[in-house]
């Protein structure tokens, strides 16, 4: 009679199931731990990247089920990927839980009405712009409404936070028609839109289409491109986060030059566009021709002769994006970027730590989100910063509430902003 083992384990859906060689790569050194943002809350192993590997191995091995204790100690991960940019052993954490949610949504549907409903809304409300644009609408109104600080006063608790976590200053939403602006002669680029970014983001869209353009390209932004996918691969649903994929890889193809992100989640997700269609017929190939041409803005600009120049002598903190700094490595760059443009830069112990935004996390752990913005709280308290930096619309959000629990006065402010802001005050000069 066949093992467990030989049978795949007790993964519901085996052939859609966490490697096994990607498994037997923990090695259990532990060295990730003191990485991790819910091991350093709880002090748990179970709360741990060593942890939760290992359970993934023990159903692979057929000696656990995928209990809801399982689930849940999976479901409190952030996917921040702070473990995997410090494994020496090269585990892909980010490409197991993935392929472990997965198996999550694999399992016969009842008691997972919660599961049922982010998968609905992701695919039907974030992925669709139009329906996107329609909940988020009122959303956006009230970020700018002067009566707020009334609502926030008389809103219950949950709903308090996420009202503080709505920007103010981010105008109407952006419209890729926008994108078209810079030098007819100069280096082509493509914004890519994003899906929340587009809709609650719009100034941030137009300061980097401004900047842009200010150091010397000529913006574009195809239509036909979408959500990028990423929260639909974070929940697991990697069926649609390719449908995604391929939508995008089509929409730019026509196009010519780098393909700029200034969401860091979005830029992460597109450039693992290759390991996500692995496989796919006729799809490798465009994968990673697309993957090629994708830079985040920091990126693309740091790597330009004309950079923004500046005085603006700002005390500011940036804080670092888990997928910019964890997955993408970029880490120097937007600190180089505010250097130039004059900020007066302080560093904050914890600043590449998650804050606890992670996609829809805040919904599905509150409790851990909360103390996530509470310990970036206590250090924006201590750096009495003027403005945070961040490239992330998720973390942006979560630090709107943060500088409120924290008592400072400071701006909340996407890169591509505060570099707008210099180079503005410059004249439009440029180093
Ligand atoms: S650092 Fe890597 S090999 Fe070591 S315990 Fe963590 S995941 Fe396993
Ligand atoms: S992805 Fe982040 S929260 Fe999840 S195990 Fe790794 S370090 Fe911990």
């Amino acid at each position: 009679m066949a093992s467990e083992r030989e049978r795949g384990g007790r993964w519901p859906e085996p052939a859609a199931a966490p490697a096994a060689a990607d498994l037997a790569r923990c090695v259990h050194c532990g060295l990730c731990l003191t990485a991790c943002p819910t091991y350093l809350v709880t002090g748990l192993e179970t709360e741990s990247p060593r942890g939760r590997i290992q359970m993934a191995r023990l159903i692979e091995e057929g000696r656990s089920q995928l209990t809801p204790a399982i689930q849940e100690h999976w479901s409190r991960c952030l996917q921040c990927r702070a473990c995997e940019a410090v494994c020496p052993s090269g585990v892909p954490y980010g490409r197991i839980q993935e392929r472990a949610r997965a198996q999550v949504q694999a399992q016969p549907a009842s008691g997972r009405a919660a599961l049922r409903l982010r998968r609905l809304v992701l695919r039907q409300v974030v992925a669709r712009p139009r329906v996107l644009g329609a909940v988020l609408a009122p959303v956006g109104r009230f970020g700018g409404w002067r009566l707020r600080g009334l609502a926030e006063r008389l809103l219950p608790g949950r709903l308090r936070t996420m009202s503080r976590q709505l920007p103010s200053n981010q105008g109407r939403p952006f419209r890729l028609e926008e994108a078209a602006a810079g030098n007819p002669d100069g280096e082509p680029v493509q914004l890519f839109g994003g899906c929340v970014m587009r809709e609650l983001f719009g100034e941030t869209h137009r300061a980097t289409v401004r900047v842009l353009a200010r150091a010397g390209a000529r913006v574009g932004a195809p239509a036909g491109q979408r959500c990028c996918g990423a929260l639909h691969a974070h929940e697991g649903d990697l069926a649609f986060a390719r449908q995604l994929a391929k939508a995008n890889i089509a929409a730019f193809e026509g196009s010519a030059g780098a393909i700029v992100v200034n969401s860091a989640g979005c830029g992460a997700a597109m450039k693992e566009y290759p390991e996500l269609l692995a496989g796919e017929p006729g799809w490798e190939e465009r994968a990673a021709a697309f993957a090629a041409r994708v830079r985040d803005l920091a990126e693309w600009l740091a790597a330009r002769p004309r950079l923004p120049r500046g005085a603006l002598g700002v005390r500011t903190v940036y804080q670092d994006a888990c997928h910019l700094a964890h997955v993408q490595g970029i880490r120097r760059e937007p600190r180089a970027l505010l250097a130039a443009a004059g900020c007066e830069l302080v560093e904050t112990e914890g600043a590449d730590v998650c804050c606890g935004a992670a996609g829809l996390y805040g919904l599905v752990q509150p409790g851990m989100s909360a103390e996530l913005r509470r310990r970036k709280a206590g250090s924006f308290a201590a750096a009495r910063p003027e403005v945070i930096v961040t490239g992330n619309p998720g973390c942006h959000l979560q630090y709107l509430a943060a500088v409120q629990e924290a008592g400072v006065g400071a701006e909340v402010l996407h890169l591509a902003e505060v570099l707008d802001r210099a180079w503005r005050a410059d004249g439009g000069a440029s180093g």
